[in-house]
């Protein structure tokens, strides 16, 4: 779990920003939902068979031995207070997005973290393509507007419970025959949860099972249908994409499209974005029966991607340094009344030499300093300096904020 500083912040705000201005463009509003959650809320969508709620959940009971579980994703507490707030009577579809902490015991490593946080959007109510494509056009925009281009979009189809059962039925025949070859985790989870053993990262099963069957052939004729939608949409709005067969999900309640954001910066953890649809989920949790579609970006491995680009922090507006006891009083009415006025401006609050406070004028990086002592004070007027030019212009202390306001 990590502390943001300030100098680190200044990316991050970036990124939500970024994201709300994209997200609202496209009809989405913001939800927030508390840190915790019934556990079993958890077990129930995201499924007892999957890492996260095999191994990765901060689990405990609370002083009236509730179990409660710090939430690990973002999707099944928005289901949650989705159902819970009734939100389909105020409009058929809802578009929400969030933004906040998400805690997963995982080991720790470059872009794999404890506490993480993520940004997502949910649509619920439409189970057109049109919707797939939106999603992913509004994903694929986000990450023109925050500058990372070297992503790739992989999308596939993890069909129904229509078509996926029998699929499901093939992948455990032909993985059976190939058993010797799996690791000790797809040797135990081959059964419950097939679809994982594509995903598995170890040499041995991808070599294993390079020529498995692809739920994509499996299809039903409606899965079938809605992908090639989705595709059309996605060239017509000239999204760039491609098509990974092998690609499942972590979690149980994806059916058909499901995508991810791929880098190879970040070494073994490639994913920046992931999501996918899950029209059973909210009716699975007692909800009314409306079709679903969501992802969740990892803000983190959006930092990392970043580098060294990071955004400015913001620099003090104005520096007063101030020499004498009476020149700092009125340096502290100026400081005060910028600061009311919106300006961001500093002073020295211990009394130095005139050269510690040019000093500190220079560390934060201030873009004007005032000089003020008695001489100023007597003629309600000092010399503003540029920083950046060192250019100076005479102004009358009354007309400081307006000054400030016009100089560049
Ligand atoms: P991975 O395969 O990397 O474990 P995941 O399938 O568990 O990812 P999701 O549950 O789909 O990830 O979460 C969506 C995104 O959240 C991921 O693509 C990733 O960017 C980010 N993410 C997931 N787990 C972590 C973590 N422990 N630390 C930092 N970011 C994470
Ligand atoms: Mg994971």
């Amino acid at each position: 779990m990590n502390d943001i500083l300030p100098g680190e912040i200044e990316t991050w705000q970036f990124l939500e920003t970024t994201a709300r201005q994209v997200f609202g463009a496209y009809g989405f509003s913001e939800i927030r939902t508390p840190a915790v959650e019934k556990t079993e809320l958890f077990c129930r969508s995201i499924g007892e068979t999957t890492d996260i709620v095999e191994k990765e959940m901060y689990t405990f009971d609370d002083k009236s031995s509730n179990s409660l579980t710090l939430r690990p994703e973002g999707t099944a507490p928005v289901m949650r207070s989705f159902i819970q707030n009734k939100l389909h009577t105020l409009d058929p579809v809802s578009k929400l997005y969030y933004t906040g902490p998400m805690f997963r015991y995982e080991r720790p490593q470059k872009g794999r973290y404890r506490q993480f946080h993520q940004i997502g959007a949910e649509v619920l109510g439409v189970e057109d393509a049109k919707i797939d494509a939106q999603v992913l056009a509004m994903l694929h925009q986000y990450f023109q507007e925050i500058g990372i281009q070297s992503v790739s979009l992989q999308v596939n189809s993890l069909g129904c419970p229509e078509c996926r059962p029998a699929y499901r039925q093939q992948l455990i025949d032909y993985l059976e025959e190939r058993l010797d070859r799996l690791c000790d985790d797809c040797k135990r989870r081959y059964q419950t949860n097939p679809l994982r053993v594509l995903d598995c990262k170890v040499a041995g099963c991808k070599e294993a099972t390079v020529d498995a069957p692809a739920m994509l052939e499996h299809l039903c004729n409606g899965c079938d249908e809605h992908f090639t939608t989705v595709k059309r949409h996605l060239n017509a709005l000239e999204i760039p994409f491609a098509v990974n067969s092998r690609m499942v999900r972590g979690l149980d309640y994806y059916v058909r499209t499901t995508f991810e954001m791929v880098t190879d910066q970040l070494g073994s953890q490639n994913a920046v974005a992931a999501g996918g649809r899950y029209d059973g989920l909210v009716e699975s949790l007692g909800g009314p029966a409306l079709p679903g579609i969501g992802f969740a970006i990892g803000v983190e491995r959006l930092v990392l991607m970043k580098g060294d680009e990071k955004v400015a922090p913001e620099v003090p507006k104005l520096f007063i340094a101030a020499l004498g006891a009476k020149a700092q009083d009125e340096a502290f009415l100026l400081m005060s009344r910028l600061q009311a006025a919106g300006v961001r401006a500093e002073m020295d609050y211990q009394g130095k030499s005139l050269k510690a406070q040019m000093r500190r004028a220079n560390k934060l990086n201030a873009e004007y300093t005032l000089i003020l002592g008695e001489d100023e004070l007597n003629a309600g007027c000092a010399q503003l300096k540029n920083m950046a030019d060192s250019s100076q212009q005479e102004v009358a202390l009354t007309q400081l904020a307006e000054v400030l306001a016009t100089a560049g």
